[in-house]
């Protein structure tokens, strides 16, 4: 009785398996790719980043173009950190946690809340810090 059960069980999973997977290959047969991508697929190339970027990531590309980072995605600017060059910091809200490597080779991070206004010090080191409002894209 029991291994009656057993087959039963496994012949109705083999079932649903076989099920998902002709869905699965009918699903990826109605995914078409953008008329950009045919016409490089179609001259032999390789599509490039702009070209098949979508979404977010298109923004970002976009952005990038024009020379912002809307998304802190790439390597932060350098500032001296002194009171004409404090370091900048892009907050969305009007305060943000600044952690502060105060020497090169230091273990430990200063974290200190940054708020709207003047420039603030580090606690530490008294490096100059101040929040600059961002927005997003979107
Ligand atoms: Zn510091």
């Amino acid at each position: 009785m029991r291994s009656a059960q057993c087959c039963v069980s496994v012949r109705m999973a083999a079932r649903l398996l076989l099920r998902s997977a002709t869905r699965a290959a009918v699903y990826s047969r109605r995914l078409v790719p953008s008329q950009a991508v045919i016409g490089r697929l179609a001259s032999g190339g390789i599509p490039t980043d702009d070209e098949q970027a979508t979404g977010l990531e298109k923004i970002v590309l976009k952005a990038s173009k024009e020379g912002m980072d809307p998304y802190n995605i790439l390597k932060p600017k350098e500032y001296a950190g002194s009171e004409q060059d404090p370091h900048i910091v892009p907050s969305i809200t009007n305060k943000r946690i600044v952690g502060c490597v105060c020497e090169e080779d230091n273990t430990a991070v200063v974290w200190f809340w940054l708020h709207e206004g003047e420039a603030q010090r580090c606690p530490s080191c008294g490096a100059h810090y101040k929040l600059v409002p961002h927005e997003l894209p979107h």
